[in-house]
């Protein structure tokens, strides 16, 4: 049964403020995490020490590798937990859930020959978990695609990374898409943006140009981060044809809201 309230169980171990909200956070959990007890998309819940478990937030592991967990968060303006968390440095104590959760994983992805991945904001960290550790699962693909939505480009953390990525792997493609540019964009780290909305590129078939590679129901496409993203990306899809995947019924579109 899960603890009503939480008690220190893991260490700060470095802390990177990005632009804005952003930063990253790696946190080393005074408990070990075998290789083969979690798999990248999962997520841990993390608290203040002392903080009632309902105060507790979901972070997806942007990598979980020898003993430490690295997340990439937005600090939410008035928001509970994601600000104190910000507020950590190297040396102090905070709480990890010591249960690893979360279906969003390549592993549970329904057959199909071509992936795409499209994330806002932080939920490009899931994708970037699997790039760094989901050689198997990515390997049965034609065709990988990550498109980050964000809303201007110095909100594209990772996305030397990704871009990195893209050139190493004729398969992949990464598309940045800026949804509010303050000037005319083009490239964006060697790789040419998208302004706007991801879902609407999807019906003019601009998305898929980009891709290099259909978007059918052949594809496979996971959407993590902002719900209206989710919902009109969704909306779209099942336009031309996709369906939301469910236990009962296989489709295509595989979800992971984060709030
Ligand atoms: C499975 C899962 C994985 C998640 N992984 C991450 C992650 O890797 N990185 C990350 O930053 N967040 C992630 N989140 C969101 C995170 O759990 C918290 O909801 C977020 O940090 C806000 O918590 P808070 O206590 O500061 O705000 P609260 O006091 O709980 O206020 C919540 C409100 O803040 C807004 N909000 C929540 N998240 C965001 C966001 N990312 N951007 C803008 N507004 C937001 C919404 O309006 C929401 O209603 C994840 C959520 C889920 C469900």
């Amino acid at each position: 049964m899960a603890p009503k309230s939480t008690e220190a169980n893991a260490t700060v171990v470095r802390y990177e403020a990005l632009v804005g909200c952003l930063y990253r956070i790696w946190v080393r959990p005074d408990w070990a995490l075998g290789e083969a007890e979690w798999h990248a998309g999962q997520f841990v819940r993390l608290a203040i020490p002392g903080d009632d478990v309902k105060d507790a937030r979901a972070y997806s592991f942007v990598d979980a590798r020898d003993g430490v967990f690295e997340f990439y968060v937005v600090a939410v303006t008035g928001g509970r937990t994601s600000p104190r968390l910000q507020a950590l440095r190297a040396g102090d104590r905070l709480w990890v859930e010591e249960k690893i959760a979360g279906h969003f994983v390549l592993e549970h992805n329904p057959p199909g020959a071509r992936l795409l991945m499209v994330a806002t904001g932080a939920g490009v960290a899931p994708f970037v978990c699997m790039l760094r550790n989901g050689a198997a699962p990515l390997a049965a693909y034609t065709s990988v695609g990550i498109v980050h939505q964000v809303r201007s480009p110095e909100h594209l953390a990772y996305g030397a990374e990704i871009a990195a990525w893209a050139q190493r792997d004729e398969r992949a493609r990464y598309v940045p898409v800026i949804s509010q540019p303050s000037a005319p964009l083009h490239v964006v780290d060697g790789h040419a943006a998208l302004t706007g909305h991801v879902q609407d590129h999807v019906p003019t078939g601009r998305l898929a140009r980009q891709l290099d590679a259909p978007i059918d129901a052949s594809t496979v496409v996971m959407l993590c981060g902002n719900p209206a993203m989710i919902k009109d990306m969704t909306a779209a899809l099942e336009a031309i044809g996709l369906a939301r995947h469910k236990k009962s019924k296989a489709g295509q579109i595989i979800t992971e809201r984060y709030w």
